[in-house]
């Protein structure tokens, strides 16, 4: 090796160890014992599909694999701790939000947002869908789509899940036309239920799972009880050996 070429050989070292170097630094972010996101699965546009084992075919998951999705908020006294708990796991997660909850707390749904995880609809109000008329049905979307859209942009997913899981042939086929995925779940926590601790929650979330073998996770960030199990439901997804999938889209 000549002078000449060994100092170009040198220079040259400072940019090939850049790459490396910047992400081990983006990994130390997150602590190796982590239970992480396995992997991103993307809905693309042929979406208008709906999923989840207790109303429709089940997401294309691999058995053991999980998608976490919280409703019904963002909520300032609750929804902070969910995403702390995520964090720290460095993982992914969907929040099903209302256009009401959204309009009251932008700050706090742009955050879920910038912590990486998707926005989608969850009505504008909590109304049960099948006590409403077809045109009422059509025009909760359109208010929710635009509350969303408000405070989110092009962020807000394409994604919904009906209050109380109550869908409607209507909404559904209106979700299908402008290519809304809609959610139902796989597996439910009862996060919902008066008198339920952290670990009786933790425990009957896991059990389901089993049953399930994975799939889609119906939580509540607006409970204080999720907010509270959720470091305890992510170390038992890891002990498991459960993987997070974050679920996208695209355009
Ligand atoms: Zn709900």
């Amino acid at each position: 090796m000549t002078l000449r070429s060994l100092l170009t050989a040198l220079a040259a070292l400072p940019l090939v160890a850049t790459a490396p170097v910047l992400a081990d630094t983006l990994k130390t972010d997150c602590p190796p014992e982590a239970l992480g996101t396995a992997r991103v699965l993307t809905l693309g546009p042929e979406a208008g599909q709906a999923y989840g084992s207790v109303q429709h075919p089940r997401l294309p998951l691999k058995p053991h694999e999980v998608v976490l999705t919280f409703d019904d908020g963002p909520r300032p006294d609750t929804t902070p701790e969910v995403l702390n708990a995520l964090k720290a796991e460095c993982v992914k997660a969907t929040f099903f939000m209302t256009g009401d909850a959204v309009t009251q707390y932008p700050d706090l749904a742009r955050l879920v947002v910038s912590d990486g995880h998707t926005a989608g609809m969850h009505s504008y109000k909590h109304d049960n869908m099948t006590a409403l008329s077809p045109e009422a049905q059509k025009e909760d979307l359109k208010t929710t789509q635009a509350a969303l859209k408000a405070t989110l942009g092009a962020d807000a997913a394409p994604f919904y899940r009906f209050p109380y899981l109550g869908q409607t042939e209507h909404l559904l086929a209106e979700a299908k036309a402008q290519g809304i995925t809609v959610f139902s779940i796989d597996a439910a926590a009862n996060d919902w239920e008066a008198g339920e601790t952290a670990v009786s929650v933790t425990n009957r979330l896991m059990n389901n799972l089993a049953t399930s073998k994975g799939g889609i996770i119906l939580l509540h960030d607006w409970q204080p009880v999720t907010a509270e199990a959720m470091p305890m439901i992510l170390k038992a997804l890891k002990d498991q050996g459960y993987k997070v999938v974050h679920v996208n889209w695209t355009r």
